[in-house]
C-alpha cells in the first residue's frame, strides 16, 4: 500500500480538468493530463500558461517558478503512456454515466494496481461509477468547486467500498494542494453543497411565481437576507443552467425528496439559455462588459425570502439527521462551495425556527412532500 501520492494523471482536460492540473503542479506534483485529442490538450496549456503567467506577472510567484510548474505538467493522448507511474487518477469527464462507464473501464484495463480513482461528479453515485472498474475499494468522489483555481472547497466522498486508507490519503491530497476537504460521509444526490443549492433555484422560481415579485427583488432579498454572495438567480446564471439542469435531472431520478424542479429551468436548458456563457440565462448579459445586476437593500425590503430559508435549512437538516456530515462542516461547506457569507442555522434562527416549520408545513399540505418538515428541524422547535 503506497503511502503517499507524488504523481497524478487527470483525465479531461476541460473546464475543471485543466484547473485541477494547474492548482496540483503549484503543489509540486508531477501531472499529466489526458484528452481525447491533441488539440484540446493544447487549449488547456494555452490556458494554464496565461493563468500561471498572469501570476507571475501579479508577482505572486517567480518567473523560474512559473516555468517549473509548466514544465510539471505533461499533457499525453495516448491512454496507457499517460497512465504510467501515476498514483492518483483525477478523473473530470463529461457528467454523463454511460460516458464515465466506458472511460473507467479503459481506466481499469491500463491503471497500475496500487492506483486510486478520483471522480470530480457533481451528482453521479459514487458506489455505481466506482462499480465501473474492478477495484471499487480505492475508488472515491473529490468533487472540486467551479473554477478550481481559486475555490477552495472539495468535497471527499466514499463510496460504500472504498478503504479507509484511500479517503485518508485523498484527504491528505488535497490539504496538500491547499484546498479544503470536507468529508461526505454518504454517498447521497447532490452531496453537501448541490444538496442546498440547486434546489433553491427552483425554489427561488416558485417564490417568484407566488409573491409577483420581480427578478431583482429575489435576488436582493436573497443577497441581503439570505447572505449569499450574489442573488440567487444571478448565481445560477453564473454557474450555467446547463449545469443546473442536469444536476437536477440527476438528483430528482435518485430521489424525489431532495428537489422540486420548476419547469422554468428545463425551458432555458431548451433554449440554450444558459446563463452567462451564452449571454441570457435569467438576465441578459450584453457587451463584452458584464455589467452587474444593480441589487440593493431598499429592494431587498420587497421580497421574504422565507421559504428559501426554509427549503435550505430543511435540505440542510436532512444532511445532519442521515448524518452526512456535522454542522460545522455543513456550514464550512457552504462558505466555501456556495460563498455564504453567514451561517444558515444562523440565518434560520433570525428568521425563526418555528416560522421556517410553519412555512414548511403549509408549503407541504398544499404542494407535497417534498416540503416535509424534516425531523433534526422539528426537534429545534421552540
Ligand atoms: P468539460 O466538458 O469542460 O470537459 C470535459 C473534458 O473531458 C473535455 O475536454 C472532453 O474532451 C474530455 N473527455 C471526454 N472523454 C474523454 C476521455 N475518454 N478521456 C479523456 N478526456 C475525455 O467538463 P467539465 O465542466 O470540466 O466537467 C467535468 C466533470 O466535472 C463532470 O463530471 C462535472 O459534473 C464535474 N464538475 C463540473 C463543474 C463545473 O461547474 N463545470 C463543477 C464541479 C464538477
Amino acid at each position: 500500500m503506497m503511502s503517499t501520492i507524488n504523481q497524478i494523471t487527470v483525465i479531461g482536460s476541460g473546464v475543471m480538468g485543466h484547473g485541477i492540473a494547474q492548482i496540483s503542479a503549484m503543489a509540486g506534483y508531477e501531472v499529466v493530463i489526458r484528452d481525447i485529442q491533441q488539440s484540446f490538450l493544447d487549449k488547456a496549456m494555452e490556458k494554464i500558461n496565461w493563468s500561471v503567467n498572469k501570476l507571475a506577472e501579479k508577482k505572486k510567484i517567480n518567473q523560474t517558478e512559473a516555468e517549473k510548474i509548466i514544465s510539471r505538467i505533461h499533457p499525453i493522448v495516448d491512454i496507457q503512456q499517460s497512465l504510467k507511474n501515476s498514483e492518483l487518477i483525477i478523473e473530470a469527464v463529461p457528467e454523463d454515466l454511460r460516458l464515465k462507464h466506458k472511460v473507467y473501464q479503459e481506466l481499469d484495463k491500463y491503471a497500475d494496481k496500487d492506483v486510486i480513482f478520483g471522480s470530480n461528479t457533481s451528482t453521479l453515485p459514487i458506489s455505481e461509477i466506482s462499480s465501473f472498474t474492478s477495484r471499487p475499494n480505492r475508488f472515491i468522489g473529490l468533487h472540486f468547486f467551479n473554477p478550481p483555481q481559486l475555490m477552495k472547497l472539495v468535497e471527499v466522498i466514499p463510496g460504500d467500498k472504498t478503504d479507509k486508507q484511500i479517503t485518508d490519503l485523498v484527504i491528505n491530497f488535497v490539504s496538500k494542494i491547499g484546498k479544503i476537504p470536507i468529508l461526505c460521509k454518504k454517498d447521497v444526490p447532490g452531496f453537501i453543497v448541490n444538496r442546498i443549492f440547486i434546489p433553491l433555484v427552483h425554489e427561488a422560481m416558485y417564490s417568484l411565481d407566488r409573491s409577483k415579485s420581480s427578478l431583482v427583488e429575489v435576488d436582493s432579498a436573497s443577497k441581503y437576507k439570505m447572505a449569499l454572495p450574489m442573488g440567487i438567480f444571478e448565481l445560477a446564471d453564473y454557474t450555467g443552467l446547463d449545469v443546473i439542469h442536469k444536476a437536477t435531472n440527476e438528483m430528482y431520478s435518485r430521489d424525489k425528496k431532495v428537489v422540486f424542479p420548476h419547469p422554468k429551468i428545463q425551458e432555458l436548458f431548451e433554449n440554450k439559455e444558459l446563463g452567462q456563457k451564452t449571454g441570457k440565462g435569467f438576465y441578459l448579459y450584453q457587451g463584452d462588459n458584464y455589467e452587474r445586476i444593480q441589487l440593493t437593500e431598499e429592494l431587498a425590503e420587497k421580497f421574504d425570502p422565507i421559504s428559501l430559508v426554509s427549503v435550505a435549512v430543511n435540505n440542510a437538516s436532512w444532511l445532519l439527521s442521515n448524518e452526512v456530515c456535522d454542522k460545522n462542516e455543513l456550514e464550512q461547506a457552504l462558505m466555501l462551495g456556495m460563498g455564504l457569507k453567514r451561517e444558515l442555522f444562523e440565518t434560520a434562527e433570525i428568521f425563526g425556527i418555528n416560522n421556517i416549520i410553519d412555512t414548511l408545513q403549509y408549503l407541504s399540505s398544499k404542494f407535497g412532500t417534498f416540503y416535509e418538515p424534516d425531523k433534526y428541524l422539528l426537534s429545534m422547535k421552540k
